[in-house]
């Protein structure tokens, strides 16, 4: 499929006029109609929520948009806690699903009244002690070992992950957490990233439904929702054919009332806590080309790098560029697109058919939405970009400003060196 930016060219002269190259460019129509067919995909589940995960997209507005289709913040960290918590989610709309959780992270999850998803065994223990009891309402994440595989091979591999409690353990920690008090149970699991394949959810929720029968037959536990967690993933390239969200749902819907309806538990929740395919294809990072270089091969920089999105680098993972304004032109040249840091790992693209570059033209880095500016970092001194918002009436707002050298010394307190900065 053809992969076109969500802003035009002329849309985009006049936005960079107002905002310096590089910033990250959200679209409000393309988040709002993806949140709302996720929302009728599940709508056959009476408490079906999505848990938005925090740490793909941790900005107020975006949250804000998001609040407004009844979905809930997926956190995993003080910090992601503290944002949902501020922009209003009650605990019921808070999922807290940490792993190697400090005990002050349970203490302040358990004071906003988040729903608390324990990775492991020992954390049974670990919570009771930091919050002085086990909540009603306890979730336990769940990993089978092994890999988890489907008609075209193997998708993952959560025998490797860090990440829950083994199937022992889990039956183990159900009949401990109701002992200690708890009441209202989940099951959470996260097998598989980012997959692009319709089957992934539903081949998970079943694999899910058949453990909470059996979980719920064998301990008594009253298991309220099941999570889906995050996995379902975007068509990066143009070859990949994107996830439909209506034939996932359908999918789950048919496991669903195959497994958990025939065994009485017709009124268990859904939840699922998905990041990248409520926000990648709605974000992009926006730069300049400010320099060629013919060496050994044909290099583009531009004015962002790996600090402004670091997937390529971290992963090797490719992102669609667009040169805009030459979307007709032939993709007859071959680089490297760079950006500036000391790491030569800082390539947004390598070896990539585009059309010609000239100086000053403007490159649309796709898919950046989702772990883009939030896996953001400071290597080289380099400065985080603005966020900015092209709102659905076509005006732009500015949803996070850029850093400055200001905010890049201020941790410095005590050596008070931003006294000592004459040009900031
Ligand atoms: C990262 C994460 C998600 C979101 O994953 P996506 O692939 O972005 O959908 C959901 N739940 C947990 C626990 C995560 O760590």
């Amino acid at each position: 499929m053809k992969k076109e930016p969500f802003v035009s060219y002329e849309q985009l002269k006049e936005i960079v006029k107002e905002y310096p190259t590089p910033f990250h460019l959200y679209d409000e129509k393309g988040i709002r109609e993806n949140a709302k067919a996720v929302k009728e995909a599940f709508a056959w589940n009476k408490g079906f929520r999505e848990y938005f995960a925090v740490k793909a997209t941790p900005n107020p507005f975006i949250l804000n948009i998001l609040k407004e289709y009844d979905c809930g913040c997926d956190c995993a960290s003080l910090t992601e806690l503290m944002l949902a918590d501020s922009q209003g989610f009650d605990g019921e709309h808070i999922m807290f699903s940490s792993n190697d959780t400090p005990a002050e992270e349970f203490v302040f999850a358990d004071k906003i009244g988040a729903i608390i998803n324990l990775d492991d065994f020992t954390h049974i223990d670990f919570l009771e002690n930091a919050i002085g009891k086990i909540p009603e309402t306890i979730s336990c994440r769940y990993n089978p070992g092994g890999v988890f595989q489907m008609s075209n091979g193997i998708m993952d591999n959560p025998g490797d992950a860090k990440y829950g409690f083994t199937t022992e353990q889990l039956f183990e920690g159900f009949k401990v957490l109701k002992e200690k008090g708890a009441k209202y149970f989940g099951i959470h699991a996260f097998l598989a990233s980012n997959t692009v394949t319709n089957e992934y959810y539903p081949k998970l929720a079943r694999q899910l439904f058949e453990l909470a029968v059996q979980l719920q037959k064998e301990t008594g536990c009253d298991i309220k929702f099941i999570n889906l967690s995050g996995g379902v993933g975007v068509a990066y390239t143009p070859e990949q054919e994107p996830n439909d969200i209506r034939a996932i749902g359908e999918g789950v819907r048919k496991a669903y009332e195959e497994v958990l309806t025939p065994a009485g538990m017709g009124d268990v929740a859904i939840y699922t806590e998905m990041g990248r395919f409520m926000l990648a294809p709605y974000g992009c990072l926006v730069t300049t080309a400010i320099h060629e270089k013919h060496t050994h091969k044909e290099y583009i920089g531009v004015d962002a790098c790996a600090v402004n999105l670091m997937r390529p680098a971290m992963y090797g993972a490719y992102h669609h560029i667009s040169v805009m304004g030459k979307d007709n032109s032939v993709c007859d040249h071959k680089y490297d697109v760079t950006g500036s840091l000391c790491e030569n790992n800082d390539k947004f693209a390598v070896d990539r058919m585009l059309p010609k570059i000239d100086m000053g033209d403007i490159l649309v880095i796709h898919d950046a939405g989702a772990h883009g500016f939030s896996m953001g970092y400071n290597y080289n001194g380099k400065l985080k970009s603005a966020e900015v918002l092209l709102r659905e009436d076509g005006y732009t707002q500015l949803i996070r400003r850029a850093e400055t050298p200001r905010d890049y010394f201020a941790t410095f307190d005590c050596f008070d060196i931003l006294k000592d900065m004459k040009n900031l």
